[in-house]
């Protein structure tokens, strides 16, 4: 009986008579803890669809409920990656317009039911697939209008990165979009933001955002902006997957175009790295803010099969300087070309043009699909960290693993943002592998990650950690008076709990 009362089961509560009795003489059968997994794998009652009954008479795009044989189809194509949470929203609905978010968030708010939201479902925690409710996946809505004279761009929260990148060029525009060109611009700025050049821009990406169209408990829209509703949008840059609300529009900040892009790349030895960090320590006081910094431990794409384990593994550092002119870009790189770092490299490759579209479709990059896990620290100390990591690494149970530091970020935080645990320098740990059975394996090497790198964390990036795993991480990609406002938001705006929460958190 407590489980039929617990207020998430919202299913339950709509169950008839009947149907509640049959539930109860089954779970009398099962056991209350086969129970519990019967009901959100839904063979019990929400395979019927009778959750979701007269959703699809209320929108325009498709419905598919748990009774529909496309359902399992379309619930994995909302997770990007392989690796599928085992969690069942009651339906899922593509919208096709606002008008269609409006009616579904009002329908669950009538029908107690739950909401969450997805734009390109790059999350690596899945954190758009909940167990029962109403997932309202946003792909269909992918527009964008440019303002060249007010140098801003007004667009849909499923538009592509590359997209952005794309339409802002034609304008001698940019954007500091995420660097993947598929990821949509919804989930990766609520939760912040770190694209190419941002450091140079408004710092974070989710800062550019001029105003935002958002969905609230019950179906009520109201646009919010540093002028109306400013709490929510302070909530709206950064809170990440647990905002209370469906962003359907935003209104971006652009910026100039670069006009000369200009980049070098040094390979060294795993073991060079202290040398790597005490040259980049030395560059890094000197350097343009224009000048990005990314340092890569990865697998040699050159090694071969029997080549050992702890010599295939090598450090790649990119030094892109975004300029305005050839002479000022090649000034800018001139440091790295004559540091330790390029005596120590065994390749290097410098002053290559490039452009800010370029950038965004990198040959040799792998974010090619797999089974995927990341996770992130901030810190100060990029060199310790990594050294401290790098006997770990050599152990990767895949060759696709890489681990990246964006070295020297130096972005300010702001108070009219949530977005609110920063340092000078991040490392992002990104697991790809192939096969389901090493799934295990991964996991475990991702923990002793976190746990090696953790001595040198000043907090975590909600967008790039694995939520599901290790909610404690959640919180900690945000400064306590943040997380506390954002609770007390979360209860002024979404009283009664439509929107699910961060995941482990209710
Ligand atoms: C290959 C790859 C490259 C990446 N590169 C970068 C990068 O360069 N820089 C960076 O900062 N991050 C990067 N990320 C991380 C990325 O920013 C996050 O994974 C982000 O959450 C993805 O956004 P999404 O719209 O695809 O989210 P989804 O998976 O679609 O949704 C995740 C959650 O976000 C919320 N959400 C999404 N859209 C909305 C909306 N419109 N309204 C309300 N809530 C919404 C929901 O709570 C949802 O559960 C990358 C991820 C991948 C997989």
């Amino acid at each position: 009986m407590a489980l039929i009362d617990k207020p998430d089961c919202t299913s339950v509560t709509m169950l008839t008579d009947l149907h509640r009795r049959d539930v109860l003489r089954r779970l009398g059968a099962l056991g209350i803890t086969g129970a519990i997994g019967q009901l959100y794998s839904g063979s019990l009652f929400a395979r019927s669809g009778e959750a979701v009954k007269g959703l699809d008479r209320l929108v325009g795009g498709e419905v598919v409920n748990r009774a529909h044989d496309r359902y399992e189809a379309w619930r994995n194509s909302m997770v990007w990656h392989l690796r599928k949470p085992e969690r069942y929203p009651d339906a899922i609905i593509r919208a096709q317009s606002e008008q269609d978010v409006i009616a579904a968030v009002k329908y669950a708010t009538d029908n107690g039911l739950k909401v969450s939201a997805r734009s390109s479902g790059h999350n690596s925690t899945g954190a758009a697939l909940r167990n029962g409710g109403l997932l309202i996946d946003l792909a269909l809505l992918r527009g964008v209008e440019i303002d060249a004279a007010r140098k801003t761009a007004r667009i849909q929260p499923a538009l592509w990165s590359e997209q952005l990148v794309q339409e802002a060029g034609k304008h001698g525009l940019a954007f500091p979009a995420a660097h993947c060109p598929t990821v949509a611009l919804g989930g990766y700025l609520l939760g912040g933001g770190m694209g190419w050049n941002n450091a140079h821009w408004d710092g974070i990406a989710c800062h550019a955002i001029r105003s935002a169209d958002i969905v609230l408990a019950g179906g009520r829209k109201v646009t919010a902006s540093a002028d109306a509703y400013p709490d929510l949008f302070w909530a709206v840059r950064g809170a990440g997957y647990g905002f209370f609300g469906v962003v359907t529009a935003m209104e971006l900040q652009l910026y100039p175009l670069p006009r000369a892009i200009h980049t070098s790349m040094y390979i060294t030895p795993l073991d060079k790295l202290h040398t790597v960090f005490a040259a980049l320590d030395e560059l890094s006081e000197e350097k343009d803010e224009r000048v990005e910094i990314l340092v890569l431990l990865m697998h040699d794409p050159q090694a071969s099969a029997d080549t050992p384990p702890d010599q295939a593994k090598i450090c790649m550092v990119g030094v892109n300087a975004f300029a305005d002119t050839e002479d000022e870009a090649r000034a800018m790189l001139a440091p790295f070309a004559n540091s330790a770092l390029a005596a120590a490299s065994v390749f290097k490759l410098e002053y290559q043009p490039s452009s800010f579209e370029q950038l965004y479709n990198p040959e040799g990059l792998d974010t090619g699909i797999g089974r995927y896990m990341v996770d992130s620290i901030w810190t100060e100390e990029p060199g310790q960290s990594l050294l401290s990591l790098a006997e770990h690494f050599k152990t990767t149970q895949s060759a696709r693993t890489h681990v990246l530091c964006a070295y020297g970020v130096k972005t300010e935080l702001r108070t009219d943002a949530c977005f609110s645990r920063i340092a000078n320098h991040y490392i992002a740990s990104y697991m790809l592998w192939n096969d389901a059975a090493d799934d295990a394996a991964n996991e475990t090497w991702l923990r002793h990650t976190n746990a090696l790198l953790q001595p040198y964390s000043k907090g975590t990036y909600i967008n790039e950690i694995e939520a599901t795993l290790f909610p404690e991480r959640v919180k900690s990609s945000f400064s306590e008076e943040s997380w506390q406002r954002l609770a007390a938001l979360r209860k002024k705006y979404d009283p009664d709990g439509v929107f699910h929460s961060y995941p482990g958190y209710s």
